[in-house]
Order: C-alpha cells, then structure tokens, then sequence
C-alpha cells in the first residue's frame, strides 16, 4: 500500500534527503503534504515536482504563495504557522510525517502528530529534548509509532532486539541484556586543533564539517559537540535508559554510526557511509528495507577506525548535557534553548564560537524555573523556553 507522507521542514538538509529517496520510490510513497520556513523559490520547486495536496508556508507569505501556484496552474491547499503544521501533521491522510523541522519551532507538530497516533519519523532531536517524556507518553496512549532518523539513534535502534523496537524502543523494563549504549561522535571540524584555535573560529569554518553535509544550526552544534549532548538527551528518553547507561566515543571516520553493548560482551554496531538517506530509508520502509541510492560503504578503501575519549573540557557542551539531564527536563529546556540563541549569535557574528558553552553554562546556572514533575504539560514546557530564551538574549547582549 501507497504511504501518504508529509514532509515537514522539506526545504532543508534532511528534507533534501528524504526526497530524493521518495522520488526514486514513486509507486511506495505519496508525497502528500510540504512545509517551509524560508526558502519558498525552493518550497515552490518542490511543489512542481511533487504536487503534493497541501503545502504550509510561514502566515506573511500565504498570499504570494497561492498566487504562485495559481499561475503555475497548481492546485494545492495552501496552510501556514503553526496552526498549519499541526493541520497536516494530523490531517486523517496522512500516515507518516517526517519531523525535520530545527528547534523548538519542530515540537507543536511533531508532539500533534504523535498525539494523532502517526508513524513519525524524528530528526527534529530538539523536540525530545525539551518534551521527551510528554512525547514519549503521547506516543504510547495514541498508539503512534516513533522512528529514529537521527543516524545514531536509528544505528541503535537497528543494533536492538526486534522485541524491543516493536515496544516503541523502551530498553528499561525489559533490557534484552543490554548493557550500555555507545554513541559514536565525527569530533566536528576542531577535533584536531587547539581550544585557542576554536576561539578564533570563523562561521564558515564552523560550519564545514569532515563528514555530513547539514543545516548551519547542526553543524555550529556538531563543532560545539552540543550535538552529542542533545543526542545523549534524546537517546535517554527515545531507549528510556539514564545517561549513566549512555557513553560518547569519538569515532572521526563516522563509519560506525553508533552501537549496543550487551552482558555477554558482544557489542552490535551499524556501518555505512556517512550519508542520511541510509537511516532515513529504514526508517521509511521499516521493517522491510528499500534502495536508499547511498554510496556503499568501501570496507577495501578504508584504512583504520579510531575511538577517541571526548575531551569535557574542550567540548564543555557534551558535559552540560549530561549535567542537565541529571538535573531534570527543566534542565534540559533550559540548555536547548539558550543554546538556540547562542547559536544564532555566533550565526550572526554577536559571540565566538567558545562563547556558546559560557552563555549555554551561565543560562544553567542562572535560571531559575521550577521543576517539571512527570504531569507537566507542553505549556509548562513552553514557558520555560521562553523565560530561557529571554534571559539567554539578555546574557547574549552583555557578552557581545
Ligand atoms: P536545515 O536548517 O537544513 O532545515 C530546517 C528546516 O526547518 C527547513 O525546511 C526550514 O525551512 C524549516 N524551519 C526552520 N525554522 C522554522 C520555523 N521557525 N518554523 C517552521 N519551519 C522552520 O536543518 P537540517 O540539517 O535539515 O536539520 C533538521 C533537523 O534534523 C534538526 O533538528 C537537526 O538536528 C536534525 N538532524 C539533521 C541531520 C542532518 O544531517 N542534517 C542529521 C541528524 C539530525
Ligand atoms: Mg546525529
């Protein structure tokens, strides 16, 4: 049967992905819904090929948009803002829905589609990050099933037994002899230099990694190996396991995407190459397996796999996220969210790169929010974003 899939964040690095798989795979998959934030030539282009039914746009650009798609003869549902992500992240036709929105700005859509029982397929890390055990919990009273497209998660989640992956991931009650989780981390495009060095850093320095090719917020994140902490964060709530249970393994060739150690000693690990139409593919097709048109993995070409052990003090990030988890989810909102803004500031020329640890640091240990019981709701979630996102610009403002 036909999946009718909605792309939501389609004109970015992961929506990239995602399409040129869906476009090789006509007869499995029905593009049936887009959304974009900026870019909207690209939005528009999308919509041309794919003549999806609905497409969301940000709500100032609504008129234009229709306009466009009227003159191309196009006859598309046009939503927009957030009440637009949610109409098609639950729209009744809609079976799967691709979480790859950035940031908060991803969490109202994807915590609505898990709340409308839908396949979904998360990129969007920060939105477990701020609401993992909403999410978690919406996901099992509606039914809704929660896939890993984050390439280490979805490298775990293949490492696991199948009983486990078809209890929505949950390793605590029933561990499976599961010992230990192993993420592996590329170390960014600063792993060989000095801190002095990262202070100077450049934006597009920054943002060249060795490996992947993504958006600017992950790659400022991947440098910062923020990225790691946020994947610590979400591997906690997406296998349900403590970040004790969790280690960080710097592993540059990024060839092993991650892997699951058990009692008896064995270690499960997934390789490919570093390209995210693999774990998007699985994710897409899971349990069967589809072509993802990803390069096979060379084993004759590669000449040695190392394993670093990160160091906490250069990549003080990595040992916020951690601290933040121990502390609770109120913790964790606070660091995503001051980390958001640290992270545009540095985009905008405002902060060095290094800086984004301090404000990250100051924003924990400054803020003070109450803490989040297991009842709390996704407003509660909410204003604490925002009380983080004040104070942060305010800390932005004084560094800069
Ligand atoms: P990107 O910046 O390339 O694309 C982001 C998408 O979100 C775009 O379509 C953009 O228009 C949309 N968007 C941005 N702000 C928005 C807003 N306020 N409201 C609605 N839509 C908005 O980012 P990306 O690299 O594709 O990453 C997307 C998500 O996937 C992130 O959470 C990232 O951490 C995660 N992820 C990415 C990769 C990767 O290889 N790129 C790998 C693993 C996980
Ligand atoms: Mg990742």
């Amino acid at each position: 049967m036909t999946q009718r899939i909605a792309v939501l964040g389609a004109t970015g690095s992961i929506g990239d992905s995602t399409l040129a798989i869906l476009a090789a795979h006509t007869q499995n998959y029905d593009v049936y819904a887009l959304s974009g934030y900026q870019r909207l030539d690209k939005l528009f282009a999308l919509c041309q090929q794919f003549e999806p039914r609905r497409v969301c746009v940000p709500t100032a650009d609504v008129d234009s948009f229709s306009q466009r798609l009227n003159e191309a003869g196009l006859t598309i549902d046009v939503v927009s803002g957030d009440s637009g992500l949610i109409d098609i992240a639950t729209d009744t036709q809609v079976d799967t829905v691709v979480a790859a929105i950035v940031g908060a700005a991803g969490l109202p859509s994807t915590l609505a589609a898990a709340r409308a029982g839908k396949r979904i397929l998360l990129a969007n890390k920060e939105a477990l990050v701020m609401a993992g055990q909403v999410m978690i919990a919406a996901v099992k009273r509606h039914n809704a099933t929660l896939l890993p497209i984050d390439s280490e998660h979805n490298a775990i989640f293949q490492c696991l037994p199948t009983a486990i992956q078809q209890d929505n991931t949950c390793i605590h009650e029933s561990n499976h002899g599961v010992r230990k989780l192993w993420l592996t981390a590329s170390g960014g495009p600063f792993l060989q230099r000095s801190f002095e060095h990262m202070q100077q850093a450049s934006i597009a320095e920054a943002v060249k990694h060795p490996n992947w090719s993504m958006g600017q917020k992950i790659s400022v994140d991947s440098a910062t190996m923020m990225n790691k902490g946020l994947e610590l964060i979400e591997a906690c709530h997406l296998f349900d396991l403590p970040e004790s249970k969790i280690n960080v393994v710097i592993h540059p060739q990024s060839i092993i995407h991650s892997m699951v150690e058990y009692s008896d000693g064995s270690f499960l690990a997934q390789l490919g190459s570093p390209d995210m139409k693999t774990p998007i593919a699985h994710a897409l097709s899971y349990p069967e397996r589809i072509n993802s048109g990803s390069q096979p993995l060379d084993l004759y070409a590669l000449s040695g796999l190392e394993f670093i052990k990160p160091d906490l003090q250069k990549f003080a990030c990595l040992r916020l996220a951690r601290q933040a988890m121990q502390a609770g989810t109120q913790a964790t909102i606070i660091l995503n969210a001051a980390n958001e803004i640290a992270v545009s500031a540095f985009l905008a020329g405002q902060l060095r790169l290094t800086d984004i640890a301090n404000i990250n640091e100051q924003a924990l240990t400054e803020i003070q929010v109450p803490l989040l019981d297991l009842n709390a709701n996704i407003d509660d979630i909410l204003a604490i974003d925002k009380i983080a996102r004040h104070h942060t610009e305010a800390l932005v403002t004084e560094m800069a």
